[in-house]
């Protein structure tokens, strides 16, 4: 008997069944196109472009497949949307205001309220901070007033809303109930709610309990101005986190170093795209900075150089400065495993980072609890014996 035409048959069935149920789960979740985005190259000094995931989006649709798929492509479509837009998208008023002193955008969506830093790739909303990659542009004067472009990330993180973009058009899922006002259901929780500088240092040990050294081996720093709270006289501040030298902390801590994940989370920021500043525009902003009461969080942004930010459970995050390269297994948005090489540390955002050679290498670490520094209201050697305690 020939088991040609029966196999040839047999294949042939399967195609048209996988592709057939393919269309039809793809039929089954088409949505609604809520928005075109505007590609990054047709704004104006603009340097940042993101790759439109190509694949179509029949494939990103089939459930059989996207968890496959997801695996292995890097899908960074990203785009912006016009704030007059967003609005009628999700039938919420958008407001927005701009302030220029401390280059701080807040958008008020309906009932809830962003703070997107200009220039940095991440969103804040309460205690919480999300991805927003790209950030907010605002748009030169026209006829109609200025307009924001606002990333689509706000959709995605800000909203948790499901959302794929294909072609330069949004989609969403689920529209029905994003044009709800179910975004109330989410129990927000602001700074001002749990006042960190009102907790015992029990309650710090207990929540940071597990969390890791970032570069195992090493002890907290023997030098009083690498501790947390230190002042900082070239820029009107003090000294958020914990820094980590050779020399200091018992380890060499070099380009090789591997700055390791504190704890499971979600990546909500790599700096990638991270470009030195000049020497003269690092002097600028550190003026700046001296003549504000406390240096500004666009300054400090500017100033830790490249980083990455994970978002741990119990509302904390740990934030890695001034490294000098990213693991390419890093995915804005996606989780990361405790102990995972997140990339090695560096200078980048130093005075030497500017220069471009190997001095003062580094890592700067920052951990907040509910979106404020985990010592803020301690004493210095409270801190440090807190920090002993915990990753030594
Ligand atoms: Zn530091």
């Amino acid at each position: 008997m020939n088991l040609r035409p029966i196999l040839l048959s047999v294949i042939i069935c399967s195609f048209i069944l996988v592709i057939g149920s393919g269309l039809l789960i793809y039929q089954q979740n088409q949505k609604a196109v809520v928005a075109t985005i505007t590609e990054i190259n047709d704004l104006e000094s603009q340097e940042i472009i993101f790759p439109k995931a190509l694949l179509p989006l029949f494939f990103i649709e089939n459930h059989l497949l996207s968890s496959f798929i997801h695996n292995r492509f890097d899908e960074q479509s990203i785009g912006y949307i016009l704030s007059t837009d967003l609005q009628s998208v999700l039938n919420q008023p958008v407001q927005w205001s701009y302030i220029e002193q401390d280059k701080i955008y807040i958008l008020t969506i309906g009932p809830r309220i962003f703070y997107v830093v200009n220039g940095t790739d991440i969103g804040q909303e309460g205690a919480r901070f999300f991805p927003m990659r790209g950030g907010i542009i605002q748009t030169l004067e026209n006829e109609t007033g200025t307009e924001l472009y606002i990333s689509s990330d706000v959709l995605s993180y800000g909203f948790g809303l499901k959302v794929q973009e294909h072609s330069n058009v949004i989609y969403i899922h689920d529209l029905e109930r994003a044009l709800e006002p179910q975004i109330k259901e989410e129990v927000i929780t602001t700074s001002s709610d749990i006042p960190i500088r009102n907790w015992n240092i029990e309650q710090r040990y207990n929540i940071l309990q597990g969390f890791i050294n970032p570069i195992p081996g090493t002890s907290i720093s023997t030098r009083a101005s690498h501790w947390p709270g230190a002042p900082r006289s070239y820029r009107n501040g003090v000294h958020e986190g914990l820094d980590f030298y050779t020399g200091t902390s018992g380890m060499i801590v070099n380009k090789q170093t591997p700055i390791l994940a504190m704890a499971d989370g979600v990546v909500i920021r790599a700096d990638f795209g991270y470009t030195e500043l000049g020497d003269s525009d690092r002097n600028v902003i550190l003026e700046l900075a001296k003549h504000r009461p406390i240096t500004p969080e666009y300054i400090l942004d500017q100033l830790r150089g490249k980083s990455v930010w994970i978002q741990h459970t119990n509302g904390v995050i740990t934030r890695y400065v001034h490294l000098d390269r990213i693991s390419e297994s890093i995915v804005v948005g996606e989780e990361v495993k405790q102990g995972t090489a997140i990339g090695t540390a560096g200078n980048s955002g130093t005075s030497y980072g500017v220069i471009g050679n190997d001095e003062g290498i580094h890592l700067h670490l920052d951990i907040m609890i509910h979106g404020q520094l985990f010592w803020e209201g301690l004493k210095t050697e409270e801190i440090v014996s807190l920090l002993k305690r915990l990753f030594e």
